[in-house]
This record gives structure tokens, C-alpha cells and sequence, in this order.
């Protein structure tokens, strides 16, 4: 379980490099990347998929809740917890109102935030118990099943994988190397020829017209699930 990712936005220089840091020496995460705004955090979320996110509530360029409700708008899914200054409960319902899922006040100990943030991590990889609307319909990754109305869709592991990775990543576009090797092993010997004959079979379940798909898009870069 070292492969996590986490984003830190703090403007807190000293803060945000202690965090990375400790965090870092804790051995749960791949790579740590740092923020000092919200705009630096909403531009490194267009181009990575992280885990975690640290948010830092008293941000210089704008308030950590409203950087909250942009990355929700921008498709991110991940765990937000968010790092309050005051123990003001106005502060902590406004940011879990704004889509954050926890919040750790300052001054925090680490080794408080570091079981919040495992918890997190926990229940975030176990979140196939939950349901995710892909345009019509009802995903549910633990049943490899999508449902829209009386309709039952069943999907292969291979597809619900795949349909859960392009989720996960939110409205983005993933490139056929990303998805080969998130879905089935970067040392698995498959050809993009493999993924493109699951795309193919998994379009003529999902889509109302497989050769014009709507939810699964081919894109120059690979492929992309419209929401
Ligand atoms: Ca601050």
C-alpha cells in the first residue's frame, strides 16, 4: 500500500515542506506533490489523479472552500480534508458543505492527521461499495454491474476495471498505456490491441449507438468517460 499519491495545498511554505516531509518518511505515498495556492492546485489536478488532498482553508488567491467546491467541479473524487485555522464550526460545516469529507484544525499533531488520512485512503479503496452515475446509469463496481431503470447491464472484472479507472480519473483523457497498465499490470504482456477489443465490446453494451459512442469518447490522447 505504498502507491498512494497526495497533493498539499498550503501557502505555509515551512508547513507545506514539514508535511511532505513527515508524510513522505511514513512510507504510504508514491509521490507528494505541494500547491501554494488555488490556482496551482486546480492546474496540477487537470493533468494528475491524486489519492488525497490536503487543503489548506486560508489560501492567498482564494478560500480553501471555494478551491473545495472548483475541484469537485472539475470531476476530482478523491478524499478533501481540510486544514482549518480556527476550531470555528462555521468553518468546518461550510468546508464539508463545499464537498470536503474531512477536517483536521490547526495546530494539528501529525500523528492525528496521519490516522485521518489513512482512514480516508481506507474507505476511498473500498468506495467499490458505492454507486457512481455514468451517464445513464447506475455503476456499481462490487456487482461489475451498471443499471438504467428495469435494465441490467453486466460487466466482465476487465471492463469494470476499466470503466472504474476512467472514472476515477473524472472527465479526463487517459492514454491507452495508462489504462493497459492500471488495469491489467504494468508487466503484463497485453498490446493497446487488447484494451481496444474490450473498448469495443464494452461500447456495444453501453451505448445507445456503439460507432458514435457518447459515455466512452475516443480522444487523440486515448479515451475519456463523459460524466
Ligand atoms: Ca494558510
Amino acid at each position: 500500500m505504498s502507491s498512494h499519491t497526495l497533493l498539499i495545498v498550503e501557502d505555509d511554505e515551512l508547513l507545506r515542506h514539514a508535511l511532505k516531509e513527515q508524510l513522505a518518511a511514513q512510507g504510504d505515498f508514491s509521490e507528494i506533490m505541494e500547491a501554494a495556492d488555488g490556482a496551482a492546485a486546480l492546474a496540477i489536478v487537470k493533468d494528475n489523479v491524486f489519492d488525497v488532498i490536503l487543503l489548506d482553508i486560508g489560501l492567498p488567491d482564494m478560500d480553501g472552500r471555494e478551491v473545495c467546491t472548483k475541484l469537485r467541479g472539475a470531476g476530482v473524487r478523491s478524499p478533501i480534508i481540510m486544514l482549518t485555522a480556527a476550531d470555528s464550526d462555521d468553518d468546518t460545516i461550510t468546508g464539508l458543505n463545499a464537498g470536503a469529507n474531512d477536517y483536521v484544525t490547526k495546530p494539528f499533531r501529525m500523528a492525528v492527521l496521519l490516522a485521518r488520512v489513512r482512514a480516508h485512503l481506507r474507505q476511498h479503496s473500498q468506495s467499490d461499495d458505492a454507486i457512481f452515475l455514468v451517464g445513464p446509469y447506475k455503476f456499481q463496481p462490487a456487482a461489475k454491474m451498471l443499471i438504467a431503470g428495469d435494465k441490467k447491464i453486466r460487466l466482465t472484472e476487465k471492463e469494470t476495471a476499466i470503466l472504474k479507472y476512467l472514472y476515477r480519473v473524472g472527465n479526463k483523457t487517459v492514454s491507452r498505456e495508462t489504462l493497459l497498465g492500471e488495469v491489467w499490470g504494468y508487466n503484463a504482456a497485453v498490446t493497446t490491441h487488447t484494451l481496444e477489443t474490450h473498448i469495443y465490446r464494452l461500447r456495444q453494451k453501453i451505448e445507445v449507438e456503439p460507432s458514435a459512442a457518447r459515455l466512452l469518447i475516443t480522444e487523440p490522447g486515448g479515451y475519456r468517460l463523459n460524466p
